[in-house]
């Protein structure tokens, strides 16, 4: 029996996760997280009686303590509720399919339970990938990639030598605004950048890949992953997600991982991997697929893209800014407060702003979140 904890249960991956586990008679659910979504998390009690959960809000917290009361399940609360449920005695797995910097205390305390991690959050790995990948090699834990395109990655990689890795081609749909300029750019409206045109998502990932900065955090997570230097990671725009990235080798051999856009193919690949398991849905239909098409990325209209690749390479804290700059930023787009470009200058601004910290331990990692968050609410006023 596989036994999983979902940080973040109530969301596109959480609940997807969810379904996963539903179709596997060998997998079982511990402990289940969620930010504030109650009536849904207290279903989910119902259906996969988790011995523990934690809701991030105390007040709702507390009142999904009286409507689980009949159940055998403990229900705690924020940063200290997501700590002890990453460290479950009985807990072989933890999904981390939270948004944002919040994943990545769970996950380090998560690995030095000795927990494997199904990881979605890549916000953890952008900015504290330094801490993250050593301590999971220190206690013999495994990294498995849930995003889409690293999975594929990660399928294309098996078996095989990571030192023999030429290229990584991260593909990336171009989103709902492939090929406008930027004069088009400027007058988006927050519909239209929640119009993915192939995956359904949460609404932060949403606006990252209207953005492109959601395939500039990949970059980030590839290079953590994968052990690879920016230099080898080439973004190429696949417009209908049929190819969910490739790895070039250094024969000239590229070995690629298609398929129809499904995201619990990875999340069920890390659950059981090494094993594959039947996956109901939809398939590839050779016959009328008549092309897969490719382009290059306008770096220059998706600025945050080109961003990416500039902090990364300047690593140390700078990836830390960048994210919670781009956090801040779209949870201002999606109230509604700042226009869409608004969201590259305020990244922009806050790298420009920051003196870099070489190896930042995660105390400075979440204090420079802080002032980065600090910065741009007083630079919005109370916008
Ligand atoms: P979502 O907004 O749909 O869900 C987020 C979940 O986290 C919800 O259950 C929410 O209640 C919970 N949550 C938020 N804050 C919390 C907190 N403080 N404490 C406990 N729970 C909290 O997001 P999503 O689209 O599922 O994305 C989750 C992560 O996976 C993100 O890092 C995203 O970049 C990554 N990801 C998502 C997809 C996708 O297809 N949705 C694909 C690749 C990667
Ligand atoms: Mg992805």
């Amino acid at each position: 029996m596989k036994k999983i904890v979902v940080l973040g249960s109530t969301g596109s991956i959480g609940t997807q996760t969810l379904d996963v586990v539903r179709n596997n008679a060998d997998m079982e659910i511990v402990a289940l997280a969620a930010g504030s979504n109650i009536a849904l998390l207290e279903k989910q009690i119902r259906e996969f009686k988790p011995r523990m959960v934690c809701v991030w809000d105390e007040k709702k917290a507390k009142e999904l303590k009286i409507a689980v009361a009949d159940c055998q399940v403990t229900v705690t609360s924020g940063m200290e509720g997501l700590l002890s449920l990453s460290v479950m005695e009985e807990a072989d797995v933890v999904v981390t399919a939270i948004v944002g910097m919040i994943g990545i205390q769970p996950t380090i305390a998560a690995i030095k339970a000795g927990k494997d991690i199904a990881l979605a959050n890549k916000e953890t790995l952008v900015t504290a990938g330094h801490i993250i990948m050593p301590l999971a090699k220190e206690y013999n834990v495994k990294i498995l990639p849930v995003d889409s395109e690293h999975s594929a990655i990660f399928q294309a990689l098996n078996g095989e030598n990571y030192e023999r890795i030429s290229r990584i081609l991260l593909t990336a749909s171009g989103g709902p605004f492939r090929g406008f300029s930027k004069e088009q750019l400027a007058n988006v409206t927050l519909e239209d950048a929640l119009k993915h045109p192939n995956w359904s998502m949460g609404q932060k990932i949403t606006i990252d890949s209207a953005s492109m900065v959601n395939k500039g955090l990949e970059v980030m997570e590839a290079k953590w992953l994968f052990g690879v230097d920016f230099d080898q990671i080439e973004v190429v725009i696949q417009p209908k997600s049929v190819i969910h990235s490739m790895v070039e080798y250094v024969d000239g051999g590229v070995i690629a991982q298609l398929g129809t856009p499904d995201m619990k193919l990875p999340i069920q690949y890390a659950l059981t991997y090494p094993d594959r398991r039947p996956l109901p849905g939809d398939r590839l239909d050779f016959k009328t697929l008549s092309q897969i098409s490719f382009e290059t990325p306008d770096y220059e209209t998706f600025r945050g893209l080109a961003l990416a690749y500039e902090v990364g390479r300047m690593g140390g804290s700078m990836p830390t800014v960048f994210n919670a700059a781009n956090e801040r930023a779209v949870a201002k787009f999606l109230a509604r407060k700042i226009d869409f470009l608004t969201i590259y200058e305020l990244i922009e601004e806050s790298v420009q702003a920051h003196h870099k910290i070489e190896n930042p331990t995660v105390e400075e990692i979440l204090a420079i979140e802080q002032e980065t968050y600090d910065r741009i609410e007083a630079k919005l006023g109370d916008c």
